[in-house]
């Protein structure tokens, strides 16, 4: 047990999964909170995401056998990933770093680490959403991986082996298990993974929504503000704000999603190698009564469709492009073509397309823990594929590293100072 260090303030930067649930660890050890977000709770990644949170999502996109698929995604065979050739070059030292993690050594040290981090979230998670009066919005029915070919099925081998290694439940199905599993899928998946140690949400703003609301009732504030500057002073830090207020702290933390990257750039001229794996979202209304009981990755399709309150969430892949570049409508719609073609599904909804970023790292860990060069100003961030599953659980370390509590999951995979150098 570390000693406890004295700790009173703290502001929290980005309402999004990350930093509600940093502002709930820090919170119920009774310290006072502000949460800051222009747009309020859960209205940015974490309000666009598949609401899946699955023990599966463990294999980060640099696995050991993306050097063999690379050829196929660089020249556009697989439509779940697309790329901006020239910003791509330009972010090619990210690239790089990337392409190194997808070794045997990275692999394992990688997928520990998210394993432990998704664990430790699934159970905080879990506890959280009965506590916050949300638990009705969670499924706990899995998710499925879907092949169009034995061939298809054939290539997820290494990842189907990476998930018994690490003990997740999951079952091979074939066409008539999947039919009992989902009747109105069309018969185009000879082969299924159901993964079991799984759930999902039917809103994901809402969960983190509900998370803030009760962040409110045990007495933290969340302010619908943008932070616009930090000032480091003998006794913590002033937050100045696009509203013109100046919120003294002992301690801020940065859980800004992929805007993380221009801020400390901006303030701290930090170079975090952070790039975007872009996705968007269309809403789409099953076709008369049918249902989808769960959500389903559908892996040569390159989408998952997932149940939602709004309707059928369908969420595209990757795009490798610059945060605020134009949408890649053709992803999308090349999406919505394979989905009908394994759904049959009615007209669009009148929810507008979504599109966001997933903040990615290159060894696909998120950084959490103290800024090197930056007293008590802490990184919450670079959560990928998989920020919605695991706010809780980086809230949970974060809190216990700021603390200097024992933690319960190894901090040392998600060190800032991994590519942070004070
Ligand atoms: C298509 C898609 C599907 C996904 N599916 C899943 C999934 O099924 N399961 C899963 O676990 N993850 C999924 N993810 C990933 C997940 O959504 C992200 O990892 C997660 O939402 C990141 O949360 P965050 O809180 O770090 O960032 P965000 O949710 O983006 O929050 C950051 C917040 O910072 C705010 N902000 C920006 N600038 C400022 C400022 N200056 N001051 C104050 N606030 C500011 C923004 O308004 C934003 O609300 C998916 C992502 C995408 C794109």
């Amino acid at each position: 047990m570390g000693v406890t260090r004295a700790v009173q303030r703290v502001v929290v930067l980005g309402a999004g999964m990350v930093g509600v649930a940093c502002a709930l660890s820090l919170r119920q050890r009774g310290l006072s909170v502000t949460v800051l977000d222009p747009l309020g709770p859960g209205a940015a990644t974490s309000h666009g995401n598949a609401g899946v949170l699955a023990r599966s999502s463990l294999m980060p996109f640099n696995h050991p056998g993306l050097w063999a698929q690379l050829p196929a995604l660089l020249r556009g065979k697989n439509p779940g990933f697309r790329y901006h050739l020239p910003w791509v070059l330009g972010q090619w030292r990210w690239g790089l770093s990337f392409l190194s993690h997808a070794r045997t050594a990275a692999f394992l040290e990688t997928t520990t680490a998210l394993d432990a981090l998704i664990r430790e979230s699934g159970s905080v998670h879990r506890r959280w959403m009965v506590e916050a009066g949300i638990a009705q919005r969670r499924r706990d029915d899995g998710w499925l991986f879907l092949y169009r070919s034995q061939a298809g099925f054939d290539g997820g081998a290494f990842g189907r082996e990476t998930l018994a290694r690490f003990g997740v439940a999951t079952q091979v199905l074939d066409a008539r298990a999947l039919r009992e599993l989902e009747p109105d899928l069309k018969p185009v998946f000879p082969r299924a993974l159901w993964v079991q140690d799984a759930s999902s949400v039917d809103s994901p703003t809402e969960v983190v929504r509900g998370y803030a609301a009760w962040l409110q009732t045990l007495g933290g504030s969340v302010l619908a503000d943008e932070a616009t500057g930090l000032h480091r002073h003998s006794g913590g830090w002033t937050v100045h704000t696009r509203a013109g207020s100046s919120l003294d702290a002992e301690h801020v933390v940065v859980a800004l999603g992929p805007w993380s990257r221009d801020f400390l750039r901006g303030q701290f001229g930090l170079k975090l190698p952070m790039a975007f794996e872009r996705g968007q979202h269309r809403h789409l209304r099953p076709a008369k009564d049918t249902v989808l009981n769960r959500p389903v990755y559908d892996t040569a399709g390159g989408y998952v469709l997932a149940p939602m309150a709004q309707g059928l969430r369908l969420t595209t892949g990757v795009e490798l492009n610059a945060q605020h570049a134009p949408p890649h409508k053709g992803q999308l719609e090349a999406a919505e073509r394979a989905a009908r073609e394994a759904m049959p599904l009615g007209e669009r909804t009148t929810d507008p397309d979504w599109l966001g970023s997933r903040p990615t790292l290159p060894d696909c860990r998120p950084m959490i823990g103290e800024c090197p060069g930056h007293d008590a100003l802490w990184l919450a961030l670079g959560h990928q594929h998989i920020g919605f599953s695991t706010g809780p659980g980086t809230g949970e370390l974060l809190a216990q590293l700021m603390l200097g509590e024992a933690t319960t999951i190894d901090p040392h995979p998600f060190r800032p100072q991994r590519f942070l150098r004070a």
